[in-house]
């Protein structure tokens, strides 16, 4: 590495720990500057067979982009040009923002790897959706666009692949995919056999990442050539120091010169199968901290990872796996126990009431009403991370509302 990168590293190095220290929410990066373990360029990877190659770290859009300008303009400049958003976000909102930046940085738009959803299950929805988005965005096409949150395999059916071909074909988009939040394994496995899937974006972190379903999941996408993007890689938010592992862990994070939200950013990274991390990045200390843990190179130790895990096994009483399949059918009624434990995540780990309870008041009111009623001892006796439900949904009733 040259002497003028050398600088250059060093300086991007020092101002994302300076600025990360001043009273943010993420504690800084500040591993002394050692230039062999950093680049000064975002890595790239193959998003699947797609042919083409994206930053391993996604601009997360689930917030009022047009308040940010600042930090997508940073974002842009330092390699995150892989920016994520879907159609509800903030009420369009988030949609809105980019379109302001687009407009203002037209020749940005060939940089930009732009992924947006829709909720619609019908092809006149997502036809009215993908138009909607392309005119907020002020874009004339779409690189990657996603159904959201995809429950199961057979969601994803004949009508929907001729809509994305037919879209691909108009040149309104050019990869399809899926988000998925709930049983995430089970979609992805679905999805690796249809063969005209491009793209997949799922909840995969240091808990999820290691059971059996997810490896054989992640691998069946690989072998068929689909994109991965982790999202959720923080795992229910940052780690406490209730006990002797969580007082081990954060320390020895620390003492390499990681946060323990940088920690867990590499661990997914350290899968070669996840093309890109799609992070929320609501202001500079978090972008910075993350494109510093994305451009140095330094990996986990087997010890680290061996911590992480110790850490996911005691207190996965604590985190919502998603595998909504196994309760759910264990209740009474149409209680969607896998989207009330993401509100309360939202609410609770992500420090964004505002957020859980908007998702939340959307369940119709009669389910609300059930909810409260409900025995769910047959589902916590199924629950593999031995949650709490009952508790857990009477507590999102009084939270939420
Ligand atoms: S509550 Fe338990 S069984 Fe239900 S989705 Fe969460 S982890 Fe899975």
């Amino acid at each position: 590495m040259s002497e003028k990168k050398n600088q250059w590293s060093r300086r991007e190095f020092l101002k994302a720990a300076g600025i990360a220290g001043a009273g943010s929410v993420v504690a800084p990066f500040y591993r002394p500057a050692n230039a062999s373990e950093r680049s000064d360029k975002m890595p790239l990877r193959p998003f699947g067979n797609t042919g083409l190659k994206v930053p391993i770290l996604s601009f997360g859009g689930s917030l009022d982009t047009s308040l940010s300008m600042l930090v997508l303009r940073q974002a842009f400049k330092r390699g995150v040009t892989y920016w994520d958003t879907a159609n509800t976000y903030m009420g369009g909102r988030s949609e809105k923002g980019i379109g302001k930046y687009l407009e203002k940085y037209p020749r940005d738009r060939q940089q930009i790897f732009l992924v947006t959803k829709s909720h619609a299950w019908t092809t006149s929805g997502l036809s009215r959706d993908l138009d909607l988005s392309l005119e907020r965005m002020r874009t004339d096409y779409i690189d990657l666009y996603f159904l959201h949150s995809v429950r199961e395999a057979g969601q994803l059916d004949g009508e929907i692949k001729s809509w994305a071909e037919k879209k691909k074909a108009q040149g309104k988009i050019r990869l399809f995919g899926f988000s998925t939040h709930s049983n995430m394994a089970e979609c992805m496995s679905g999805a690796s056999k249809l063969g005209w899937i491009d793209g997949i974006m799922m909840r995969y972190n240091y808990r999820l990442m290691h059971s059996d379903d997810m490896r054989r999941a992640v691998d069946a996408c690989t072998k068929a050539g689909i994109g991965l993007t982790a999202m959720k890689t923080q795992g229910g938010g940052q780690v406490k120091t209730d006990s002797e592992t969580e007082l081990k862990l954060a320390g020895r994070f620390l003492d390499q010169g990681f946060t323990d939200a940088q920690a867990k950013l590499k661990a997914v990274w350290e899968s070669p199968n996840i093309a890109s991390i799609c992070s929320e990045m609501p202001n500079m200390t978090i972008l910075m901290a993350n494109v510093a843990a994305a451009m140095d190179q330094t990996k986990l130790s087997a010890r680290e990872n061996a911590l992480l895990r110790q850490y996911a096994l005691e207190t996965r009483s604590t985190y919502c796996a998603g595998c909504a399949d196994i309760c759910e059918s264990a209740v009474a009624g149409d209680i969607p126990i896998g989207d009330v434990m993401r509100y309360l995540m939202y609410a609770r780990s992500y420090d964004n009431p505002h957020r859980g309870g908007r998702r939340f008041r959307k369940i119709p009111l009669n389910i609300r009403v059930q909810m409260a009623k409900v025995d769910y001892s047959g589902a916590e006796g199924r629950c593999p991370q031995k949650m709490a439900i009952g508790r857990l949904m009477k507590d999102a009733l009084t939270e939420l509302v």
